[in-house]
């Protein structure tokens, strides 16, 4: 079984779905024990989709702003 520190440096891997099927169940099974590292796992869901939603609007920005850079340059021509 794993422990929480084990749990804690698995997280991450975890959440990508990068881990091995034998890891995976065993941070699941961590999870369904523990009501510490539940609260974990959740806040770093949330903190990891904030990051992606930023991520994400920052790549609109910079497209907006490439289209932008693309029509001023064809009306200086
Ligand atoms: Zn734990």
């Amino acid at each position: 079984m794993l422990s929480c520190k084990e749990l804690v440096e698995n997280s991450s891997d975890y959440l990508d779905k990068r881990l091995s099927l034998n890891k995976g169940l065993e941070v699941r099974l961590h999870l369904t024990l523990c009501v510490n590292c539940r609260r974990f796992i959740k806040q770093m869901k949330v903190s990891q989709a904030v990051y992606r939603k930023m991520q994400q609007e920052q790549g609109d920005e910079l497209d907006g702003l490439a289209q932008k850079l693309a029509q001023a340059h064809r009306s200086n021509q």
